[in-house]
């Protein structure tokens, strides 16, 4: 990585906590990625657009910013990406994925509060994050209750904060709850960017997006073959890089790793042997760099087939219909599209654990174990369900509750293992 420190300094973040954020980073990489056997070629383009995440893309985002365009930070899958393309803006994930800053955290935090809470909370107060500071405007939500109250004291720290209500069911005034605060997104995000939002734009950013969702359909798809032919790590390491990534260079690079595995596919190749206990994993979103559950189930003889997650396909299932002639009929066709996500913030929720039964029966899993962060009401209480629909299909499930500390590993690693173990037998 080149030299970013004055650009990291002008961003106001603090350079030996940020030194400290990067080594810790760069380490786990190392161990967790680039340790691994048999790794498709085209992932060197991820291991380099990881090597450069705080360094090249804020660059690029600081050239954007000169160059008139907007960046805006989300947190949530329900921020349409297509209204920010066409508005010219650029999208950015925010979700954090590590345990750092927590003791700053827990000073406006109660302790039990996710982790993924505390980690952007973290990240703010400890001024390590280039990409909350390059945003121009940052996108809470009103999902769970933990980030719908977390988001009134962010607002605090962070200036530029909008919230944007989502529905907590799904009849019919629910989906024109969403319907009016998407137009409400769309006119601020017109105020912010200074760009009129009209069919065409619209159509171009949803294109845009459908292509990258695409791609992550047919990454996808290629996992359901056996022998797996890309570890669940590097399909994770994908799914985090398209919160970050331009989506016409990321859709080009998924695209080019999908070349490669459909030739593994048709030798028969794969990460690991036939037989591997095939896992589909299934719960809370994985931010960068939350990597723990995933590592541990693929160093312990498993490999992962699919991830039922926001970092996943839940995040991108269902493409928008492009075939509206009016901007109308567009909005309306993504208000269809986002309205089909499963968040377990809805109740009743019986979307996903189908989906759930579904996706470990296309990607021909052996077994799911679901992921909750530890105080997550929402995944940890639906847990109970999905575990209970699996059984009544003859899918062992089981249920893990962690956070992003390092403690419990070798406990985890113990149960894992027990769960390989009786998938094998
Ligand atoms: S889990 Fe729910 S709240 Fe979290 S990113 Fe997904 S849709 Fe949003
Ligand atoms: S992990 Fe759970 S509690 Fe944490 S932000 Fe997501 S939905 Fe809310």
């Amino acid at each position: 990585m080149g030299d970013y420190r004055e650009m990291w300094a002008g961003l106001g973040l603090d350079l030996q906590a940020h030194d400290a954020l990067l080594n810790a980073l760069g380490k786990g990489y190392q161990d967790t990625f680039l340790s691994q056997k048999n790794r498709p070629q085209a992932m060197g383009y991820f291991d380099f657009v990881m090597s450069e995440v705080h360094g090249l893309r804020i660059k690029e985002l600081l050239d954007a910013r000169a160059d008139g365009r907007k960046v805006i930070g989300t947190f949530c899958v329900f921020v349409p990406e297509e209204l920010i393309l066409a508005a010219d803006g650029v999208s950015i994930g925010l979700c954090a994925g590590a345990e750092f800053g927590f003791g700053e955290a827990e000073k406006l935090l109660p302790r039990n509060t996710c982790s993924l809470i505390k980690s952007f909370f973290g990240f703010k107060m400890s001024r390590v994050c280039p990409f909350l500071e390059v945003s121009d405007m940052v996108v809470g939500e009103t999902t769970c209750d933990g980030k719908k109250k977390a988001y009134e004291t962010f607002a605090q720290i962070q200036s530029n904060l909008y919230v944007m209500e989502i529905p907590q069911m799904k009849n019919a005034p629910d989906r024109e709850l969403l319907k009016s605060e998407y137009l409400r997104f769309k006119a601020e995000i017109e105020k912010l960017t200074g760009v009129t939002v009209d069919a065409k734009r619209l159509r171009k950013g949803i294109r845009t997006v459908n292509e990258k969702r695409r791609a992550l359909h047919r990454l996808a798809a290629l996992r359901s073959t056996d022998p797996a032919p890309i570890s669940g790590l590097d399909a994770l390491l994908i799914n985090q890089v398209a919160f970050y990534d331009d989506p016409v260079r990321f859709t080009a690079s998924v695209n080019k790793v999908c070349d490669e595995l459909e030739t593994r596919v048709k030798k028969g190749e794969g990460v690991a042997p036939r037989g591997t206990p095939r896992i589909l994993v299934s719960g809370c979103p994985m931010a960068v760099p939350n990597w723990k559950l995933p590592a541990i189930i693929e160093s312990s003889g498993g490999v992962i087939v699919g991830e039922e997650s926001c970092v996943g396909e839940r995040g991108n299932r269902n493409l928008v219909d492009e075939s509206g002639s009016t901007q109308k009929a567009l909005m309306d066709a993504i208000v269809d599209r986002y309205f089909k996500i499963d968040c377990a913030i809805f109740t009743p929720n019986p979307d996903r654990t189908e989906h759930i039964e579904s996706m470990a029966k296309q990607y021909k899993a052996d077994g799911v174990i679901h992921y909750s962060l530890q105080f997550c009401q929402p995944y940890t209480m639906e847990s109970f369900a999905v575990e209970q629909k699996l059984k009544e299909h003859g899918i062992p499930c089981y249920r893990i509750e962690t956070d992003y500390s390092q403690e419990d590993i070798g406990q985890i690693k113990t149960r894992v293992a027990t769960f390989l173990e009786m998938l094998g037998q």
